[in-house]
């Protein structure tokens, strides 16, 4: 059975992985890296005075003289739990033949140790990097995150030859509001932020992915 949408996109932190409303925080507050330093880069960054690699590369040194370790993050990630439904809604997708992204802010780490790779056709996220000790070392920010969420969905229609009509996007939060703009379907789930939920096709409550399908298929 073809998909009317062609391209999917989906979220990751809070829309396909729960207990977490942004992995950044997540790890920053399991490292017990300060609220204010972290607080300032992000100020910074909304106010266009640090583009946001810089932002990223501030949050990795924040982490890195907190001691993460590759271990230490895992465990951090190990905590939290993949969307009920995330694996059958992916699944059930994947069978329409729609061309599944993941658009998102979160960590290769997040990507892997939940599988998710194996569940899209393609991921756009930040990476990180670690020395032989497993020590954080560095990493790899995404060029699409936040309102350049939006731009990964125009470069993958573009490149596929799919107009962004036949495109449809699920996220959970305020940095989904441009990318849900763009996408001819939008579905807020899982949804903490009322600019998201006012710009959507359609609000889907509740903490079952799912119920995304009966809009997507
Ligand atoms: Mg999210």
């Amino acid at each position: 059975m073809a998909n009317k949408f062609k391209i999917i996109a989906f979220d990751v932190d809070g829309t396909l992985v729960d207990d977490t409303v942004f992995v950044w925080d997540s790890i920053h507050d399991a490292y017990g890296v300060g609220k204010a330093a972290r607080r300032q880069a992000m100020e910074q960054y909304f106010a266009g005075k640090l583009d946001y690699r810089g932002w990223f590369f501030e949050d990795i040194r924040l982490l890195q003289e907190a001691g993460a370790t590759r271990e230490g993050l895992m465990k951090v990630i190990s905590g939290m739990k993949l969307m009920d439904g995330a694996q059958e809604t992916l699944a059930a997708l994947h069978a329409t033949g729609a061309h599944l992204v993941i658009i998102s802010g979160t960590l290769d780490l997040v990507v892997k140790h939940f599988g998710l790779d194996g569940l899209v056709h393609e991921v756009f996220c930040n990476r990180f990097h670690f020395d032989d000790a497993g020590r954080l070392s560095g990493g790899t920010p995404t060029p699409f995150d936040i309102e350049a969420k939006a731009e990964a969905l125009k470069v993958t229609a573009k490149r596929l030859g799919v107009p962004l009509a036949e495109t449809a996007f699920v996220g959970d939060n305020f940095n989904d509001v441009e990318i849900a703009k763009a996408a001819g379907l939008s579905l807020a789930f899982n949804c903490k932020s009322d600019a998201l939920a006012k710009v959507a096709t359609h609000v889907v409550p509740g903490q079952n992915l799912r119920h995304v399908l009966k809009y997507l298929m």
